[in-house]
C-alpha cells in the first residue's frame, strides 16, 4: 500500500495546517474558556472549501478522498478539537447519510448549505437507553397521513443546536419487521414543530462543540423525509459509523500530534538542574515513546483511509485505528501534561485544554469496548 501523500493532498494539508496555525490557535483557549460555539472558524472553512470535502463537486463539495478529509481532520485537531469535531461530525456523520443515500431532491435540498458551512448537519443515534446498544433505539416515528409523527428523544448530539444548525438525521423505529423491530432513518430540519435540541452539556472537554439532548413529541415531517430505504436505518447508521471512526481516529493523531508539539518545545526551553529538561533521559524516553507510537497509530488511520477510498472493506483497520490512536491521545496528552509541570494544570498552556479533550476520544462514536467487540467480531467470523 502506497502511503505517499499525491500533491493535491499535501496542498490540503499544508492549507489546514497554515489556517489552523493563523486562525485556530490564537483564539483557541477563549472558545474552550467561554463555551463559544465557533461561528466565524465554520464560516471560514466553509469558505476554504473544509465543510465538504469529500462530496461532489456538484453540490459545491471537495471532491476529494477519505485520504485528504483526514488529513485536514488531523490538522484543525493539532491545535483545537472543538473546531475539528465540529467538522468532523458535520462532515462523516451529519452530511455523509444525506449524501450516499439522500434522493435527488434531499441532496439538491440540503448539500449546497451543507457543503458551504452555511449549514450545520447532525447525527441522531444515541439515546439514553441506546448508547453502545444502538439498536435498541425507542425513538419511534408513525406514517400518518403522509407524515411521519416522531416521538422520543436522543442525548449527546453533536452540532444540532446552534444558530446555522440545519438538520438532524435520525433512526426511529417505523414498524416491526420479520418479528424484529424496523429501524429508518429520517431528516428532521431544525425548527420543525415538535423537534426541540435542549441546552448544551456541561463538558470535560470539546468546550466549543456543540452537544445537547433532543426531544420530539408530536413532531412531524413530511413522508419524503425518510432518507434511504425504509428498514435499511440501523445498517445505513453502522455504515455511517464506520467511515466516522477514520474521521475520529485523525482527530485522535492530530491531538496527540499538538500534544508531542508542546511537550518538545517546552522541553527545550525550561531548565532545571541547570540545563533544558529535555537533556533528561526521563523526559527524552516520554517524547520518543510518543512519537514512536504515534507515526504508527497514523499509518494505521492512513491506511484505513485508503482501504475506504479503494472499495475495500475497512471496518476491521478503522475500528483498529479508533481503538489504538484514542489510547495514544489520551496517553500523549497526559505525558505532554507531565512534562510540563506544574505549569500542565493550568489553563493558559494548550496541553492542559488537550488532556481534557483527549478523554472523548475513548468513548465517542464507539466505545474502546465496541471497537474491541467489533475487530474481534472480525477476527473470529467463521
Ligand atoms: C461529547 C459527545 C459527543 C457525542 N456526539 C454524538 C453524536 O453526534 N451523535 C450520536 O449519535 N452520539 C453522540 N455521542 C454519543 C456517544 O457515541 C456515546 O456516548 C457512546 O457511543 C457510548 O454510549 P453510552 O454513552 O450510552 O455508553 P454505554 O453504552 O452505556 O456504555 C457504558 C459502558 O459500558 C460499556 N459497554 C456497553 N456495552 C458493552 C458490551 N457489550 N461489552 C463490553 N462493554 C460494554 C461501554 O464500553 C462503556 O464503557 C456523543 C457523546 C459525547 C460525550
Amino acid at each position: 500500500m502506497d502511503f505517499g501523500l499525491t500533491d493535491e493532498q499535501r496542498l490540503l494539508r499544508d492549507t489546514v495546517r497554515d489556517f489552523a496555525r493563523r486562525e485556530v490557535a490564537p483564539v483557541a483557549e477563549e472558545l474552550d474558556r467561554t463555551k463559544a460555539f465557533p461561528y466565524e472558524i465554520v464560516a471560514k472553512l466553509g469558505e476554504l472549501g473544509l465543510m465538504g470535502i469529500p462530496f461532489g463537486e456538484e453540490y459545491g463539495g471537495g471532491g476529494a478522498d477519505t485520504l485528504s478529509y483526514a488529513l485536514a481532520v488531523e490538522e484543525l485537531a493539532r491545535v483545537d478539537s472543538s473546531v475539528s469535531i465540529t467538522m468532523a461530525a458535520h462532515t462523516s456523520l451529519g452530511t455523509m447519510p444525506i449524501y450516499l443515500w439522500g434522493t435527488d431532491e434531499q441532496k439538491g435540498d440540503w448539500l449546497p448549505n451543507l457543503c458551504a458551512g452555511r449549514r450545520l448537519a447532525a447525527f441522531g443515534l444515541t439515546e439514553p437507553e441506546a448508547g453502545s446498544d444502538a439498536g435498541a433505539t425507542r425513538t419511534r416515528a408513525t406514517l400518518s397521513d403522509g407524515e411521519w409523527v416522531i416521538d422520543g428523544a436522543k442525548q449527546f448530539i453533536t452540532n444540532a443546536g446552534t444558530e446555522i444548525s440545519g438538520c438532524v438525521t435520525i433512526t426511529a423505529v417505523t414498524g416491526s419487521e420479520g418479528g424484529g423491530r424496523e429501524i429508518s432513518n429520517l431528516i428532521v430540519p431544525n425548527g420543525n414543530p415538535g423537534y426541540e435540541p435542549g441546552e448544551p452539556y456541561r463538558k470535560m472537554g470539546w468546550n466549543a462543540s456543540d452537544t445537547r439532548p433532543l426531544t420530539f413529541e408530536d413532531c412531524r415531517v413530511p413522508e419524503a423525509n425518510l432518507l434511504g430505504r425504509r428498514g435499511q436505518g440501523f445498517k445505513q447508521f453502522l455504515h455511517i459509523l464506520d467511515g466516522g471512526r477514520i474521521g475520529v481516529a485523525a482527530m485522535a493523531v492530530g491531538l496527540a500530534q499538538g500534544a508531542l508539539d508542546e511537550a518538545i518545545s517546552y522541553a527545550k526551553e525550561r531548565q532545571a538542574f541547570g540545563q533544558a529538561i529535555g537533556k533528561f533521559q526521563a523526559i527524552q524516553a516520554k517524547i520518543a515513546d510518543i512519537s514512536a507510537q504515534l507515526e504508527a497509530a497514523r499509518l494505521l488511520v492512513y491506511r484505513a483511509a485508503l482501504e475506504k477510498d479503494a472499495g475495500e472493506a475497512f471496518t476491521l483497520t478503522a475500528a483498529q485505528a479508533k481503538l489504538i490512536t484514542g489510547r495514544l491521545a489520551v496517553r500523549a496528552c497526559e505525558e505532554a501534561v507531565q512534562i510540563h509541570g506544574g505549569y500542565g494544570y493550568i489553563e493558559e498552556y494548550p496541553v492542559c485544554r488537550f488532556y481534557r479533550d483527549a478523554k472523548i476520544l475513548t468513548i465517542g462514536e464507539g466505545t474502546d469496548e465496541v471497537q474491541q467487540m467489533v475487530i474481534a467480531g472480525k477476527l473470529l467470523q467463521t
